[in-house]
């Protein structure tokens, strides 16, 4: 897979809606510009493959505005490298792989969670999500906050400050980071799959 990180330092981002996020990050990815792609392939290493469209897929996209829990489809591109013929989902740092909720709903999520002016009955009923699913989130974004400061830096750093402090115009960045660091993206529950044609 390809992640991109441009959403966050745009500070237009919180006006849309993430569908409309996801759409306008992609229309530099139509299948006409894909050969002019110039990003390396994360496969072979190839620096300057030529890219052609592959295929797309639908996938949910969860997310959370205005208090309420919207469901979207989205279409996700794939692409193909010239040197290696490995296809690559796109995803913006919004998607979570392998996850139907947005980021940006988890966040929401353990935000509020760490609020603890709700009971996490209370808070799971208004997401709509299970106690588990709760329980499992908290799980990794403590794990996954370890591995963006460093676990000795990590005790400096109180989980309703840090979410509180996301998303900002260095969280792509960020973001970017966290995933070339650890070969995971942050808040991802599993690595990927071996499914044979898609990395
Ligand atoms: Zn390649």
């Amino acid at each position: 897979m390809i992640r991109l990180f441009q959403v966050f330092c745009k500070l237009n981002f919180k006006t849309l809606s993430e569908k409309q996020i996801f759409l306008s990050t992609m229309e530099n990815f139509s299948e006409e510009k894909i050969p002019f792609l110039k990003l390396p392939c994360p496969k072979c290493g190839a620096k300057h493959p030529i890219w052609s469209y592959h295929d797309s897929y639908i996938r949910y996209l969860i997310s959370y505005q205005n208090k309420t829990i919207v469901t979207d489809t989205i279409d996700v591109t794939r692409i193909i490298c010239s040197s290696c013929n490995g296809t690559h989902a796109i995803l913006p740092e919004i998607i979570i792989p392998f996850n139907s909720y947005s980021l940006l709903f988890i966040l929401s999520v353990l935000k509020d969670y760490f609020l603890s002016n709700e009971s996490v009955v209370s808070l799971c009923e208004r997401y709509q999500i299970s106690v588990s699913t709760l329980y499992e989130w908290k799980r990794l974004f403590l794990l996954h906050k370890k591995l963006w400061f460093g676990i000795l830096e990590d005790i400096y750093h109180n989980s309703l400050e840090f979410l509180l402090s996301i998303p900002n115009t260095n969280t792509s960045d960020a973001l970017y980071d966290f995933f070339s660091k650890n070969n995971i993206s942050f808040l991802q529950g599993r690595r990927k799959t071996a499914r044979l044609n898609s990395s």
